[in-house]
């Protein structure tokens, strides 16, 4: 199978991009392939890599909004989530992916509940992705060792898929949900298959202080107590590390992801301190969380929020660049989840995108980086192209309206099945 794209922008000079199998394969020279795109008037970049997100939770877009966090989840987002189904997983995760095909991204990060459902879906539709089983004992370490077989089973299924696209992780959910031995022996799993430990890190301040009052000790001195970190830790959110905590995840080559979407709405409290982790060299990269604190999976949105956060909490207009953030979106989610991704090179993933700059907010281009962050929405992708497949071009994907006519109806069911639950 291979794909030529014809005079296409790169690097603002018009040239062609051929793709064989899933690789790119040569810049610059017109070769007859089975599929041809007329690239004119577009700009080819790396597809978006969104390193965080609870994909199946786009059945809970607009379900609750504008309430206290512990209200929000204790009365609205748990019930709801209690009766979510193995097929609303699949459907949910289905909705999901026509999203980020249809904004650019072309590889995320997922922790949710019936990780083989997902996967299912993430096969058909095309994408690329690291599925992670999210793991809740609730401190209680018996229940967690209970819990440990059903969780390495669908770890083992999404594994023995053989998907080149798919790779599992594991995903103990946060430091006061999962308790220290089930802590521990995550990171031997992870030291026994070197599959990625995706896990929430330092995303409110009562996190930090219940740390504190349970451990004595900081979030991250508290997982490096108990021998947690290593380069294979993806930490979302880390909204409130200090100083010394940014030097030893450096150290440890521990990886965090910024949601500023998320951060803000959920009000957590101040930025991620982007500047000194920069700084400290941690390897950064975006996500967009789920979509009941977002409410979407647009990357584009969370470019700009990103970068006018960022800009804003430092009172310094020059932090933050396009083409940093640009960068952050692309290369750093690449590099977080281990990808051969995140720029386009010859001998490279053909994760791609190709962006229409006739869009008016794309007009004039005096610079695409400044366009892209600050002034696009995810509606200037016109194709996206994941593993050397197209999955959209002209704006359509094979079968979207069924996959928006199927959410619609199990959102419907799910939230009836909910309220009748409550009533009774
Ligand atoms: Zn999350």
């Amino acid at each position: 199978m291979s794909i030529l794209i014809k005079d296409v922008l790169l690097d603002g000079k018009a040239t062609s991009v051929y793709i064989e199998d899933d690789r790119i394969s040569e810049l610059g020279r017109k070769i007859e392939a089975d599929t041809e795109i007329d690239g004119k008037k577009k700009a080819l970049l790396p597809g978006l890599v969104n390193a965080h997100t609870h994909a199946a939770m786009t059945l809970l877009r607009s379900y609750a909004d504008d309430m206290r966090l512990q209200e929000w989840l204790e009365t609205r987002i748990w019930p709801a989530e209690k009766k979510l189904t193995r097929e609303d997983i699949y459907v949910g995760t289905k909705l999901a992916c026509l999203e980020m095909i249809k904004s650019g991204t072309t590889c995320f990060n997922d922790m949710y509940f019936h990780m083989d459902m997902a996967a299912k879906a993430v096969q058909e539709m095309g994408l690329r992705a690291v599925l992670c089983e999210g793991f809740i004992d609730r401190m209680d370490k018996d229940a967690g060792e209970e819990m440990l077989g059903p969780t390495r089973k669908i770890t083992e299924k999404i594994a023995k898929m053989g998907s080149s696209r798919i790779k599992p992780a594991w995903g103990p959910h946060a430091i006061y949900t999962v308790s220290t031995d089930s802590l521990r022996t995550f990171r031997q799993l992870s030291d026994e298959t070197g599959y990625p430990i995706h896990m929430h890190l330092s995303e409110t301040r009562n996190e930090v202080d219940d740390c504190h009052k349970a451990f004595g000790k900081s979030p991250v001195s508290y997982l490096e107590s108990v021998g947690f970190l290593t380069e294979r830790c993806v930490f979302a959110h880390g909204v409130w590390l200090q100083s010394d905590e940014m030097h030893t995840l450096a150290r440890r080559k521990a990886k965090v992801v910024h949601n500023p979407v998320s951060n803000m709405k959920l009000s957590v409290g101040k930025a991620m301190p982007y500047a000194d982790l920069t700084k400290a060299g941690v390897r950064l990269s975006l996500g967009t969380d789920g979509a009941a604190s977002n409410n979407n999976l647009d990357m584009f949105q969370t470019l700009k929020a990103a970068a006018l956060l960022q800009k804003f909490a430092a009172d310094d207009q020059t932090i933050a660049s396009a083409k940093e953030i640009w960068d952050l979106g692309t290369l750093g989610g690449a590099k977080t989840l281990g990808l051969d991704a995140g720029v386009v090179r010859e001998g490279g993933l053909a994760d791609l995108i190709l962006v229409d700059l006739t869009k008016v907010f794309m007009v004039p281009n005096h610079n695409l980086y400044s366009n892209l962050v600050y002034a696009a929405s995810g509606d200037c992708v016109d194709t996206t192209i994941c593993d050397g497949k197209i999955l959209m071009t002209g704006r359509r994907v094979r079968g979207e309206d069924e996959t928006i006519d199927e959410a619609s109806k199990a959102a419907k069911n799910l939230a009836r099945r909910v309220s009748d639950g409550q009533s009774r």
